[in-house]
């Protein structure tokens, strides 16, 4: 049963602009000329919703999706029967049937995992596309490099070519890294015992960082949903979502009182303060709170921007809105969280995090969601 309008009208609201997201997907597409731009879609597209996002992908002409988990892939599946869907977490041990069933494409990471879909593709007598993802310095997936020419070996005896070949980098978001450099290197000498394979390197910082690592296949994520890919620079994304939340209580607070649980804000002045319908429980971090020693998140109304005060319940969040004077928002009223004042990336840095977590937390947060769709018709790619 859905909530009655009044209900309804109380609710936080997040808003994804879908026509941001495919903006965003061109653009990157254009930096990344002369190699297939792809899309990471896993954590529910960063938070954004899986489902409305890749068809709005696919309708405007990407074809590839990266997803974590085979649950995501099913999901994506069961909606884009043409789409093409690699698994990075690989092959789940047993789910070689599942992953044929679904057509999706694991990206195999150890040599068990070979093996297994090699006994599947027997089984079949059908080379089942697979892309093979190395390590070349995260030690977190992908097969060892010492493991390259057993792997070369095998498929070798199976006549098998994989789809891709595939790495991943550790700290493309510092573009002088030297770290970078070192994993290209060691690509390169993968990519050479497996010659004429489409490779794919580029995560969203990798793609915008530099050329060399387009290869045939970039797999941007953060850079899709209007998060900053590399730390330093100015962020050319157009922004994604918005996320407003609706006043609840406008209330006076006089000097010397406190603000919230374990009474760690002091009220230093005259105060008016906004209780806002939102909490940990929907995704605003704790860390996001703010002591009488500690400034915390950031709030604003009419392109304002006022202080969080106090700590961050699990479903209420205290805003001082003096300085908004006779502007100040009414019970009613809507605040704006993240959107045009104030970005994913200025909010997460206060929270001592990354846009990525904040935006994969706005999963389970209790809003009423919006998609505003793309232009019905927008130009064609390139
Ligand atoms: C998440 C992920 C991506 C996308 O990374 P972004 O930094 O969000 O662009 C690409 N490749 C792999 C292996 C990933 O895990």
């Amino acid at each position: 049963m859905s909530a009655p309008a009044q209900i309804k009208a109380l609710s936080g609201r997040l808003t994804v602009d879908l026509g941001a997201i495919v903006k965003n997907w061109r653009a990157l597409d254009r930096i990344s000329s002369s190699a297939l731009t792809a899309a990471a879609v896993k954590g529910d597209a960063y938070g954004t919703g899986l489902l409305p996002v890749a068809k709005a992908l696919f309708k405007a002409g990407n074809q590839f999706f990266f997803v974590a988990t085979p649950e995501e892939g099913l999901e994506l599946r069961q909606t884009l029967a043409d789409a093409h869907i690699f698994v990075l977490n690989g092959l789940y041990p047993g789910a070689a049937e599942f992953y044929l069933a679904n057509k999706l494409m694991p990206a195999l990471s150890s040599v068990p995992m070979l093996e297994e879909w090699m006994d599947v593709c027997l089984a079949h007598n059908e080379a089942f596309p697979a892309a093979l993802h190395f390590d070349t310095g995260m030690n977190r997936l992908g097969f060892k490099l010492s493991n390259t020419a057993h792997v070369r070996d095998r498929l070798g005896e199976f006549g098998y070519l994989p789809q891709m070949v595939m790495s991943h980098l550790a700290c493309a978001d510092q573009p002088t890294h030297e770290k970078s450099r070192t994993q290209l290197a060691l690509f390169q000498t993968v990519l050479a015992q497996f010659p004429g394979i489409p490779a794919s390197f580029a995560n969203s910082a990798g793609l915008m960082a530099n050329r060399e690592f387009h290869f045939q296949m970039v797999r941007p994520g953060i850079a899709l949903y209007g998060g900053r890919a590399i730390g330093g620079r100015p962020n050319p994304m157009a922004p994604v979502v918005k996320l407003e939340v609706p006043v609840l209580q406008v209330r006076s607070a006089r000097t010397g009182e406190t603000v919230g649980y374990g009474a760690t804000q002091s009220v230093d002045r005259e105060s008016r303060i906004a209780t806002i319908a939102l909490g940990y429980a929907d995704g605003f971090f704790r860390a996001l709170g703010s002591s009488s020693t500690k400034p915390g998140g950031k709030i604003a109304f009419n392109g304002r921007i006022v202080p969080v005060m106090g700590r961050i319940s699990m479903d209420l969040v205290t805003v001082d809105v003096t300085d908004l004077g006779e502007n100040a928002p009414k019970p009613g009223d809507f605040m704006e969280v993240l959107g045009p004042t104030l970005s994913v990336d200025d909010q997460a840095e206060i929270a001592g995090t990354i846009g990525y977590e904040l935006l994969t937390a706005l999963k389970m947060g209790r809003y009423e969601r919006r998609y505003l769709e793309p232009p019905e018709h927008s130009p064609a790619k390139r």
